[in-house]
């Protein structure tokens, strides 16, 4: 059975406005909109009460898992926008050797193109493709691109796609292989976005740009969705989300309002700790000056790529949302992540990626400075497949003609 199965032709969606994230000041929504006046990304909002009329949560629970199942408090109107390759519910993991007894990690490079870029992209691109968008830009630090590539290729929908000239080659080859126009730039992706920014206000194309489309963010949200499904709708103590312009954070939070709007959860919610590297920690370094908006990073270096953000649209959202939570803004050192990475491998056989690799390093500074038990339920995100990053060369020689002591290796 195809995943998107369930879903037949034109429907009546929930959705009731836009609203800026901001101002609150409402648009329409079955228009195409980039941000709102005030420069702040626009929020779907939808009509809850009917929603949960509607829909039950038994009901949604004998559904498929996959991220379709979700389709009333998404804003997809018609089936035939939709491209799916098969958007997945992804696992939750168990590192008890590299974490601890109740840390899971949550695999999103189980989803199509190995990242959960797919879940934002499969959302915006359908929606772009139902509002008769014809060419798409975007500026990427390589995940994105490629879920983008995939997902508007298959729905005819011209790409260019813009990325700091030393993202990893894998990813820009993968987003080439995907049918987009790949350009390397000479700066880091803010600067990328701006040029994206130009072309758009000179009408060539839409731009794609994390937060300045208001879908993506609604793909996104599914993590927080599934995340309550998945532990018998409630929620874990804590999550460490790898933070670049912080959609997916601001996107479970959303989640967790609506859940809790619809009745299918509680009051409670986890601490979120928004996880940077201390090579690029624009967030955090709000975070502890009681910042609401947080500066421009300059010089940003990470090798956790899909976090080298140096500026994000959403900072005052991200902020927000882990204040309010209880939780932190953590920057983590170079040599930790990569150290956590390596672990988690080798103690566990989960090869994360560096961004995922921050999120276990964070949690064990969490735990020596007491934001979190040892022993607390909590949920790391790992975003992307480790196998997308270049991996140390540890193997040996072996001469087929002059073999050692075979009980040596
Ligand atoms: C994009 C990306 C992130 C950051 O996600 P945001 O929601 O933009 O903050 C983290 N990890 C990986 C692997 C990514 O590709």
């Amino acid at each position: 059975m195809a995943l998107t199965d369930n879903l037949t032709g034109e429907r009546a969606t929930f959705v009731t406005h836009l609203e800026c994230s901001l101002t609150g000041e409402r648009y329409e929504a079955d228009r195409l909109q980039g941000l709102s006046q005030a420069g702040r990304p626009l929020l779907v909002r939808y009509d809850l009460e009917a929603l949960g009329k509607a829909l039950s949560r038994d009901a949604l629970g004998a559904r498929p898992t996959d991220l379709w199942r979700w389709r009333e408090l998404l804003p997809v109107r018609r089936t035939d926008s939709i491209v799916s390759l098969g958007e997945i519910e992804t696992p939750l993991i168990p590192i008890p050797n590299s974490g601890g007894p109740n840390v899971l990690v949550k695999d999103e490079g189980r989803l199509p193109t190995g990242s959960f870029k797919a879940r934002g992209l499969v959302m915006a691109v359908a929606m772009a493709k139902e509002l008769g968008v014809t060419k798409i830009a975007m500026p990427t630090n390589g995940n994105a691109g490629a879920a983008l590539a995939a997902y508007a290729t298959r729905a005819e929908i011209e790409t260019v796609v813009l990325c700091p000239d030393d993202t990893p080659e894998i990813n820009v080859r993968e987003i080439a292989a995907q049918g987009a126009r790949v350009y390397r730039v000479n700066g880091l992706i803010d600067e990328c976005g701006a040029i994206v920014g130009k072309g758009a206000a000179e009408g060539l194309w839409f731009d794609f740009s994390t937060l300045k489309e208001p879908y993506r963010i609604e793909g996104k949200k599914t993590m927080g969705l599934e995340l309550a499904a998945q532990l018998g709708w409630r929620l874990p103590k804590a999550i460490f989300y790898p933070t670049g312009g912080g959609t997916g954070l601001i996107g479970m939070w959303k989640a967790f309002d609506e859940l809790e709007q619809l009745g299918w959860i509680g009051s409670e919610r986890p601490k979120m700790f928004a996880v940077q590297a201390s090579g690029c920690a624009p967030i955090v370094r709000a975070f502890d000056a009681g910042e609401e908006h947080a500066e421009r990073w300059e010089n940003a270096h990470t090798v956790a790529a899909g976090i080298r953000v140096p500026k994000a649209v959403g900072d005052f959202l991200i902020l927000r949302a882990v204040r309010e939570s209880g939780g932190r803004a953590i920057a983590v050192e170079e040599a930790e992540l990569v150290r956590a990475t390596a672990e988690s491998a080798v103690q566990d056989g989960m090869l994360l990626c560096p961004e995922g690799g921050a999120t276990l390093a964070a949690w064990r500074n969490a735990v020596a400075q007491g934001w979190v038990e040892a022993d607390d339920e909590v949920v790391l995100f790992n975003c992307a497949t480790g196998l997308k990053y270049p991996l140390p060369d540890q193997s040996a020689a072996l001469d087929k003609h002059d073999l050692p002591d075979l009980a040596s290796l």
